[in-house]
């Protein structure tokens, strides 16, 4: 095509000509990998080997790749490709994408977009899915919260959310020679997602994050549910940000996670309180106070300083947010919300989009004073 007539076409459809952010993720992450089969799904891969191309591979070829020292042995059929320091394979097509598998480390079955790079460290495979950022926001959606169909705001929301929090975290593994790992740590992805509203919502979004009042991106923590009412991340963390601040919530209060309660004999909680925090049970005002302790709106301590975040480790309860209701020798803790409760309310967040309420609406009623932009309009530059 004529190259004006393209950027003409580009200026007017509204797509911003950047090009491609790719991401390393270090996937299998919590395996110890000792081999591994390849096999292209879609499009056409190179094998790239010590800075050289090797070959082409197409659909229908299995690669198995297995450490041999500290090298990386390639077979096909059990026949020596090669013996290499460091592999790529490289999607050609116009959508790549291959399934990785092994019968000998019994490793899942999963299918990835895009590349794939390995080298051998201290005897096992190190496998980075070197993956176009899209491709990757749109796994790690899918691993989240794509078991169950969501309103397609609620996947935009995601999507800006988790596209935000891997460009703030680009460079969380340098030392370890990738940028994300594919677990809890980092974001959890399991590869490519195949929920079909996930890819629209990725595509819809493509490159927006979410920035706060100084345009800086933000770090967008979320929780299952808030129980009403959303927490300063300065009174579970240490940081105070202009973002994460405290506020009503009226919209996650009827959803599932709303609620909780557990009973408890009056001589347990007391013998804990006791053991984990020196409770001065000889203190009889003291104990009638946490035996009645209650939260209208949430409150940062329990009786004597003692932080509820401490608490709620202890006592393994939801959240922060309950109420002790004391009844002859047992106690009823009546709670609301589920997670720390600190930024986005899951559950709220899916109840505004049912009722059709707009992602960006969503994003700045549980963060405060901020705004979507494509992260090409950033001000700063996050990958030195
Ligand atoms: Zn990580
Ligand atoms: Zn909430």
């Amino acid at each position: 095509m004529n190259k004006i007539i393209l950027v003409f076409l580009i200026i007017l459809s509204g797509i911003k000509p950047v090009s491609a952010l790719f991401l390393d993720v270090n996937i299998y992450h919590n395996f110890k990998v000792k081999a591994i089969d390849f096999s292209p799904t879609s499009g056409k891969y190179t094998l790239e080997a010590d800075e050289r191309i090797i070959r082409d591979f197409h659909k229908g070829i299995s690669i198995n790749i297995s450490p041999l020292r500290d090298s990386v042995l390639l077979q096909i059929n059990h026949y020596n490709v090669g013996l290499y320091k460091e592999v790529s394979l490289y999607g050609r097509g116009f959508i790549n994408s291959f399934s990785l598998s092994s019968k000998k480390d019994s490793l899942p079955l999963r299918f990835y977009d895009d590349n794939l790079k390995i080298r051998v460290i201290d005897g096992r495979l190190q496998l980075l899915n070197n993956v176009d950022l899209e491709h990757y926001v749109a796994g790690v959606v899918q691993a989240e919260v794509g078991g169950s169909s969501k309103d397609i705001q609620f996947f935009y929301v995601q999507a800006v959310s988790c596209r935000t929090y891997a460009l703030v975290n680009y460079l969380k593994h340098t030392v370890d020679g990738y940028n994300l790992c594919d677990q809890v740590h980092c974001q959890y992805y399991l590869g490519k997602s195949i929920n079909s509203d996930i890819i629209r919502a990725v595509a819809r979004t493509s490159g927006e994050v979410i920035i706060d009042s100084t345009g800086r991106m933000i770090s967008a923590a979320f929780h299952s549910n808030c129980g009403g009412e959303t927490v300063n991340s300065e009174d579970v963390w240490t940081n105070s940000t202009s973002y994460l601040k405290s506020r009503i919530d009226t919209f996650c209060t009827s959803m599932s996670k709303a609620k909780w309660e557990v009973t408890i004999a009056k001589d347990d909680f007391l013998t804990i309180l006791y053991q984990a925090f020196d409770f001065p049970l000889e203190d009889s005002i003291s104990v009638d106070s946490a035996l009645h302790f209650t939260q209208e709106h949430r409150k940062v301590f329990f009786i004597h300083s003692i932080p509820l975040k401490r608490i709620r480790q202890e006592f393994g309860f939801r959240s922060t947010f309950f109420s002790i209701e004391s009844k002859n020798d047992s106690l009823h803790i009546k709670g609301r919300g589920f997670g720390h409760g600190v930024g986005l309310c899951q559950q709220g967040a899916i109840k505004m989009a049912e009722l059709g309420i707009n992602y960006h609406d969503i994003i700045k009623y549980y963060y405060k004073d901020t705004h979507i932009i494509h992260y090409s309009e950033l001000k700063y530059n996050f990958m030195p």
